[in-house]
């Protein structure tokens, strides 16, 4: 097998190949775009994303260097391999990808921090890998990004042809202790699980139609949260008295992400998911096998979690909330 080939994300040459997952899965070593993992079966599918590509390089560069690289694969495919969550491209960018510029300048500086091995260190970044790690889309942008980072007192940078040297001040490890600490909802321990409550009065096989939303719940949504390192949520298990809409949209604000369920199609479902993608929070749909095929046209193209029990849920949620969201601040479960 070959040792080196051409990063499919950023058409580097020569990129070393670590070692191979499975005979037709390499780990790519990329200098842009990190540490990565690609089935070799995706690989066409990530040449199509041609001009997105670099948005896929800064997300696997940053999880890369949080030691937390991830695998590209098709999205059904949702069992990972040790060590790396399997993610395809399109639900990486969309969950990962920074919302605003002030995030990406935030993201950038937090690379740069990790790049640097101590204090005062200068990180020198070649021209191209350059765009990763600022979340930039050619040299126009990067030069943008670090020249921000230079006049809001971060960093000291020199450009040069083939690249930066870069260094953090004072002032940039604070800003990267202040993000660290503060993080809004980027530190938010609660995942919302937007679903159906189910009826006992309907039944579903051999039983109502409530008793099987709550074990989809219990055994399924929350077990994943859980082992992911979050707490799971869901309105109609806390106590309340006035409007359910204002503590719905409470606790999607105050949440990391959304899980939304479309088994059972309700209504509430979908104005929740479209709250919290309005807010600019990762949503992840996923639905039961059964019901899927009737699901809203909108949401087809979302690329759902199908599950057919509630083990397969757990297991598929969990390695998908690692892979697009990350490992959550509650204490690591191994699943
Ligand atoms: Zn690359």
């Amino acid at each position: 097998m070959s040792l080196t080939m051409i990063c499919p994300l950023c058409d580097g040459p020569d990129v070393p190949i670590a070692k191979w997952l499975t005979s037709n899965t390499p780990v790519l070593d990329c200098p842009t775009c990190g540490r990565f993992a690609l089935d070799g079966a995706y690989q066409p599918e990530v040449k199509l994303l041609a001009d997105d590509r670099w948005r896929v390089s800064a997300v696997t560069r940053y999880m890369s260097l949080r030691g937390a690289p991830v695998l590209l694969a098709l999205g059904t495919a949702d069992d990972g391999c040790v060590g790396f969550a399997c993610v395809s491209a399109l639900e990486l960018v969309q969950t990962r990808f920074p919302h605003s510029v002030g995030e990406r300048l935030d993201r950038a500086l937090a690379n740069v921090a990790r790049l640097s091995r101590h204090l005062g260190a200068i990180v020198p970044l070649g021209r191209r890998q350059s765009w990763s790690v600022f979340f930039a889309q050619n040299d126009g942008e990067a030069f943008w990004v670090a020249k921000a980072l230079g006049t809001a007192g971060y960093i000291t940078t020199s450009a040069h042809t083939g690249g930066f040297h870069l260094s953090l001040t004072a002032s940039g490890w604070n800003r990267v202790a202040e993000l660290e600490r503060e993080g809004g909802q980027e530190t938010s321990e609660q995942a919302f699980v937007a679903m159906w409550f189910g009826s006992d009065k309907e039944t579903i096989g051999d039983r109502t139609s409530q008793d099987f939303c709550t074990d989809a719940f219990l055994g399924g949504f929350q077990s994943a949260i859980a082992a992911a390192g979050y707490r799971a949520m869901r309105v109609d298990f806390k106590e309340f008295n006035d409007d359910i809409m204002d503590h719905v949209v409470a606790e999607i604000r105050r949440s990391r992400f959304v899980v939304a369920d479309f088994t059972g199609h309700r209504p509430g479902v979908y104005y929740e998911a479209g709250f919290a993608r309005g807010l600019g929070l990762p949503v992840i749909f996923t639905c039961n096998k059964d019901h899927f095929h009737s699901t809203h046209f909108d949401t087809n193209h979302m690329n759902h979690l199908i599950w057919e029990s509630v083990d397969v849920l757990a297991n598929k949620l969990c390695n998908r909330i690692r892979a697009t969201i990350g490992q959550g601040p509650i204490g690591e479960t191994e699943k």
